[in-house]
């Protein structure tokens, strides 16, 4: 029984759309996928629909943005309430302000390349939320780059000279929001140095005294050190782990099921009072 709980769709940077990412999933044998997009559940609806044709289970969740003195943080939550005022404000703040910066670093990046920000927002669809990943697909598109990958180790990687961040509420708010939402928060990538600076376990403590449920220990970006210590600290303070691709379609090399959760800890997850149901095949 494979277990993934992490995937992007078009409603943020992944490069299929909700309905493909369930297709792909299935095909993938699959038996539970996680739609864990940037800061919104756009993709809901369709997924959900999409899941039922394919018999497949769909936990519904976000990826939500955070930030600490400067160190971005990623909470996955899971299965809270979409409606939920507080917490849309905060992924509506961090949309807005991601719009901005993607402005910001593509003026940047025009001073000495031919792009412009209507390059970048002609890679988004409508009303997704716009990261990085599409201002690569906007240097791809201009021929600046080859890939997404060579975007980001030339010119967007954290603290290269282009590099903007955004706005983000802190992880400690985090995980209080996706709670009191009625969700599970689950940090991601807790370890991923290569992806830039990571915070220091000690902000892990105050997020797991806040109500943080799990660390997402086995992850494409950590090396067996890296998940390793995330094992270590999780069981030190009474955390789940996780384990999933965090895929983005074809931008980025992560295949689904490539890193999946042990059936337990998925029960451990919808086992929880949740304000969502799971999406049952
Ligand atoms: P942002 O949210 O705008 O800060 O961009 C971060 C996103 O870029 C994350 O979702 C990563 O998965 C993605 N990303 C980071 N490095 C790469 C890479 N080398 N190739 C493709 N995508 C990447
Ligand atoms: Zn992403
Ligand atoms: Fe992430
Ligand atoms: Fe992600």
């Amino acid at each position: 029984m494979l277990i993934d709980l992490h995937a992007h769709s078009s409603a943020s940077d992944g490069t299929d759309t909700p309905a493909q990412l369930m297709a792909k999933a299935a095909q993938a044998d699959l038996s539970v996928i996680a739609l864990t997009d940037h800061d919104t559940t756009a993709g809901w609806e369709e997924a959900e629909r999409e899941a039922r044709r394919q018999g497949i289970t769909l936990v519904r969740g976000i990826e939500l943005s955070c930030k600490r003195d400067g160190i971005s943080v990623h909470l996955l939550g899971y299965l809270h309430d979409p409606t939920h005022a507080e917490l849309i404000a905060e992924m509506d703040r961090a949309r807005d302000s991601r719009y901005r910066r993607a402005e910001l670093i593509t003026e940047a990046l025009a001073a000495d390349f031919p792009i412009d920000y209507q390059d970048v927002l002609a890679q988004v669809s409508p009303g997704a939320t716009v990261g990085r990943p599409h201002i690569a697909d906007a240097l791809v598109a201009r021929g600046i780059v080859a890939s997404r990958d060579e975007a980001f180790a030339r010119l967007l990687y954290d603290g290269s000279p282009y590099y903007i961040s955004h706005y983000a509420p802190d992880p400690v708010a985090g995980v209080r929001l996706v709670r009191q939402a009625g969700g599970v928060p689950v940090m991601a990538h807790p370890c991923a140095a290569k992806r830039g600076r990571v915070v220091a376990d000690t902000v892990i403590e105050e997020m797991a005294a806040a109500g943080l449920a799990g660390l997402e220990a086995t992850h494409p970006d950590h090396d067996p050190q890296q998940e390793a210590h995330a094992r270590d600290l999780a069981a030190a303070l009474g955390l789940f782990t996780t384990g999933s691709s965090d895929y983005h379609g074809a931008g980025k090399a992560n295949r689904l099921g490539q890193c999946t959760t042990d059936v337990d800890v998925y029960e451990r997850i919808v086992g929880q009072e949740t304000a969502t149901d799971v999406v049952l095949p």
